[in-house]
């Protein structure tokens, strides 16, 4: 048991408007579009204004989120979001431009446009019937796609209706910087986030030619064909290890590009809704690595958790991330989401008591969800003065990335389900957790 009295600096603090910062999810729609537009313009100019009394001082761009569909518009798309982010800072909002930087709609059937239309409204799906023709940057898109090694065909993921890009192939790699400098180029945001960087939807991904070269360089073995189950099955196979670690290196890569190119002032991070959970070892997804090059660790509270109910659940994601975050010197962000104004508090206090700065955002699984503005409308529920978390009691809980992806996947879940109970057990105690990470120093 130690007590955890300062973290040491050792990263120059060059956002320090994120440690104060009281998020809100802005969201556009397909209203939107319709700018120029005097009512719309009015509508964005009321919300700025409801957020900044009710102490909203930040802002994240939800809407046109699989951003790549909007290739075909997406001047007009860059002009709304440049001329949000104007009114914005008019009223003291700093702006987190936040899309998917892989992901892209596609659609086989009737009933995927009814799946979309049914998960994913709120992202206001526009998905182009020309997908197989489009390109950028010199190189068509259809060529940058994720690769199963199972049938070497391109990956259909059935949970979003997408396709996903590898961030292994250089042409995608050069594009999505062009991407993103036409963004700066226009809006002038304050943050980036660029989202979902992950392999889908198991480890037989991704086979494509860039992939499996890398995995060849780095350990001088072909990938196997998918009939060799002692590779692809046995978590024992220290091959498999070592290509499920260069998957999580490979992701990270990502944000190492990004933060080289994107101009100093603007902090850049992508989201994360765990660190833990034994699927993210299909996925390729690790925050721990990410964290590197994140100027701020975002947590998505994941939308069907209760703050009660889910207790133990909740508080091992917060108190995971909040470590990583002190261990890395960079501030926690916490998406929650609500139905009720009188839920706000409930979210705040768990958040505060983790350091979180919250982000907060209408309850989206539900249909008419009521809309941020309203939901402030009666409270200036992040005005008020805040009583941060002074020195705890802390002890330390290991949780090993790579301990878990040794593990048969029923015991990976085992291993899991454990990490939060004890947490859960210690937080019980009044003792703050302070989770150590293979590799990372806890201060
Ligand atoms: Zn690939």
């Amino acid at each position: 048991m130690t007590m955890i009295k300062s973290i040491e600096s050792n990263k120059k603090m060059e956002f320090d408007w994120i440690r104060k910062a009281n998020f809100a999810s802005w969201w556009v729609t397909w209203e939107d579009l319709e700018w120029p537009d005097y009512a719309v313009e009015k509508k964005w100019e009321n919300r700025a204004k409801i957020f900044s009394k009710a102490g909203i001082n930040a802002v994240v761009i939800f809407g046109f989120h699989f951003r790549w569909d909007y290739l075909p518009v997406l001047d007009r798309v860059l002009e709304i979001l440049a001329r949000i982010t104007e009114i914005c800072h008019v009223n003291g909002l700093r702006v987190v431009e936040h899309h998917s930087a892989t992901f892209v709609h596609r659609v086989r059937n009737v009933k995927d446009r009814w799946e979309i239309r049914i998960r994913n409204r709120h992202h206001v799906p526009f998905y182009p019937d020309n997908s197989q023709e489009l390109s950028f940057n010199g190189s068509k898109l259809v060529d940058w796609r994720q690769i199963s090694s199972k049938d070497n065909k391109p990956v259909y993921h059935e949970g979003w209706n997408n396709e996903c890009f590898c961030p292994n192939n250089p042409n995608y790699q050069k594009a999505y910087l062009a991407f993103i400098e036409r963004h700066v180029e226009k809006i002038k945001y304050d943050a980036l986030m660029s989202d979902d960087l992950q392999f889908l939807p198991d480890i037989y991904t991704c086979g494509c030619a860039h992939c499996r070269e890398k995995f060849y360089n780095a350990t001088k073995m072909e990938l196997p064909d998918p009939s060799e189950k002692d590779f692809w099955e046995n978590p024992a196979n220290t091959y498999r290890q070592q290509w499920i670690d260069l998957r999580y290196q490979w992701t990270a890569e990502h944000y190492q590009r990004l933060r080289k190119f994107l101009p100093e002032n603007i902090a850049l991070w992508g989201c994360a809704s765990n660190c833990t959970g034994a699927n993210l070892t299909g996925m390729g997804v690790s925050p721990q690595h990410y964290v590197r090059n994140w100027d701020a660790i975002s947590h998505e509270i994941y939308h069907s958790l209760d703050p009660v109910k889910d207790k133990v659940e909740v508080r091992a994601g917060l108190s995971a991330f909040a470590s990583i975050a002190r261990q890395h010197n960079v501030p926690l962000i916490a998406i929650f989401y609500v139905q009720r104004p009188e839920d706000i508090n409930l979210w705040i206090k768990l958040l505060e008591q983790n350091d979180a700065r919250p982000w907060l955002c209408k309850q989206v699984r539900i249909e008419d969800a009521v809309p941020e503005e309203e939901l402030l409308l009666n409270g200036a529920f992040f005005a008020k003065k805040r009583v941060f978390p002074g020195k705890y009691a802390a002890v330390t809980i290991r949780f090993s990335q790579k301990y878990r992806d040794s593990l048969p996947e029923h015991l990976a879940e085992k291993y899991v389900q454990r990490y939060m109970q004890e947490c859960n057990s210690m937080i019980d105690k009044n003792y703050m957790v302070d989770v150590v990470f293979d590799g990372y120093r806890s201060t």
